[in-house]
């Protein structure tokens, strides 16, 4: 079987991996010159079903009225103009409620466990190496009402089969040592042992290499203009150099591009741009740095540590396709990472990076059929791309050959928003828009 996958930030080249290996001839089309150069380039680096969470959370709303007007808030919103936009936001806020949330939570989770164990046969499989940690992550609190939340969330892991810990300070400073000399700025952590870390662009860079070794063929600097469909089928691929290509199937792995390149064939991709921010700093003083990933909730913010590196990354702001860097909000990056490891590294030498997590209002990725029998999304990772490619790359590879997922993957397509089916009007080639459902 032929397929063509559209995107190789980690999504799009862990689909071309699997597909390969479940014996597709596979063909990824990157309109930039290099795997991982979006999105997945300087992420926090956290493979964490741990905190596989919506960001959408009751107390969400009131908290980001309080953030609007507050200097190192992890949330900005400015208007980009579009109708979207606003549409976007209030379906976020109608997922604010708790049986939404403990809905999306039990969507996400089991797909992010299964990425992360994916992960993990993939790297014995492979011998693939990423400045990857298999340490656990902290999420530390810094007053008692937060401690309070990692409580509750404690008790959502523990109906949920995930291995965490509730750790009082001196807990704290036993999983990361470097905290000790700040103990008394935090009130306890929550720990998740299996969670693990790495660098999502060198595990996308290296996996790219080996699926190219095995036979994928990566064409690089290549712009998809748009899908073309036949009746319930895509027919080809048209490229902006004027090729066509044509493939058995087409898996969509363009992250936050892919709802522009589905909204013409009337699949109506809830999937919105939120940008975010990354510094990463050369480490002179390795005993001053965590060890393995350290979150802080009160900025929402997660410092990881690389081999000789820490990544500091976080913060979001729903201003549309704007890829400017605000000095502001690297400063806050700065400022928590000088607050928690004031001795680890350099920040005047930190490089400064944004990227925009494809987020739909739900927290769960697109992962699935549409109503084109041959196309397939992989789409809309949101703040967990790296954390769930793995275990997406393996559902889309699965639905591609028409075989059972080995997770209960009903939930995660287009289906859960009610439309699924593209609704293709007698005598017409392309089907009518689809119109969310709820
Ligand atoms: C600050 C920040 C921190 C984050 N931290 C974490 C973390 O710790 N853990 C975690 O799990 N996730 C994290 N994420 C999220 C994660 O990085 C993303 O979810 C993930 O990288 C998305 O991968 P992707 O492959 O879907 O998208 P991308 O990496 O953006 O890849 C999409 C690709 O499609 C290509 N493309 C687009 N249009 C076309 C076209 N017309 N033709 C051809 N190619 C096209 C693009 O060039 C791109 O290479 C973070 C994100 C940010 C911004």
């Amino acid at each position: 079987m032929k397929v063509i996958v559209i995107g190789a930030g980690v999504v799009g080249v862990t689909t071309a991996y699997y597909l390969k290996a479940a014996g597709c001839e596979v063909t990824v089309l990157e309109k930039l010159p290099a795997p991982a150069e979006e999105t997945s380039f300087a992420n926090a680096g956290q493979v964490s079903p741990g905190y596989a969470a919506p960001w959408a959370a009751p107390g969400i709303p009131w908290k980001a009225m309080k953030w609007l007007v507050s200097r190192h808030a992890p949330l900005r919103i400015r208007p980009d103009g579009s109708w979207f936009q606003l549409v976007w936001m209030a379906r976020m806020l109608a997922n604010c409620t708790e049986t939404a949330y403990a809905r999306n939570k039990n969507r996400m989770v089991p797909l992010a466990e299964y990425s992360r164990d994916c992960l993990r046969d993939l790297r014995a499989e492979i011998d693939l190496h990423y400045e990857e940690r298999a340490l656990g992550t902290l999420q530390v609190f810094r007053t008692d009402k937060q401690l309070l939340g990692g409580q509750r969330d404690a008790a959502l892991l523990a109906q949920m089969g995930v291995a965490h810990d509730v750790l009082d300070t001196a807990g704290v400073v036993d999983a990361e040592p470097a905290l000790a000399q700040v103990a008394h700025k935090l009130t306890g952590a929550l720990r998740l042992p299996n969670d693990e870390t790495g660098d999502c662009k060198l595990f996308t860079e290296r996996l790219a290499a080996r699926a190219a070794s095995n036979g994928v063929n990566f064409r690089y600097g290549v712009d998809v203009q748009r899908l073309v469909a036949h009746g319930a089928r895509i027919d080809c691929v048209e490229l902006a150099n004027g090729e066509v290509l044509k493939a058995d199937s087409v898996v969509l792995a363009t992250g936050c591009a892919a709802r522009a390149m589905a909204l013409p064939l009337g699949l109506d991709l809830p999937i919105y741009p939120v940008k975010g921010y990354s510094i990463t700093v050369p480490l002179t003083n390795p005993d001053g740095a965590p060890r393995s990933t350290v979150l802080d909730e009160s900025y929402k913010i997660a410092l990881t540590r690389f081999d000789n590196r820490l990544r500091v990354g976080g913060m979001a702001e729903i201003a549309g396709f704007d890829k400017r860097l605000a000095a502001a909000r690297i400063a806050t990056l700065k400022m928590v990472s000088n607050d928690l490891f004031p001795t680890a590294g350099p920040l005047e030498q930190a490089s400064a990076w944004t990227g925009l997590r494809p987020m739909t209002p739900d927290g769960t990725p697109v992962v699935g059929a549409t109503g084109y029998e041959n196309l397939f999304i992989n789409a809309g990772h949101g703040t967990l791309g790296w954390t769930m490619a793995c275990g997406s790359a393996r559902v889309i590879a699965d639905c591609v050959l028409a075989r059972q997922p080995e997770i209960d993957a009903s939930e995660l397509g287009l289906v859960r928003y009610g439309r699924s089916e593209a609704r293709i009007p007698e005598g017409k080639s392309q089907p009518a828009r689809i119109k969310w459902a709820d």
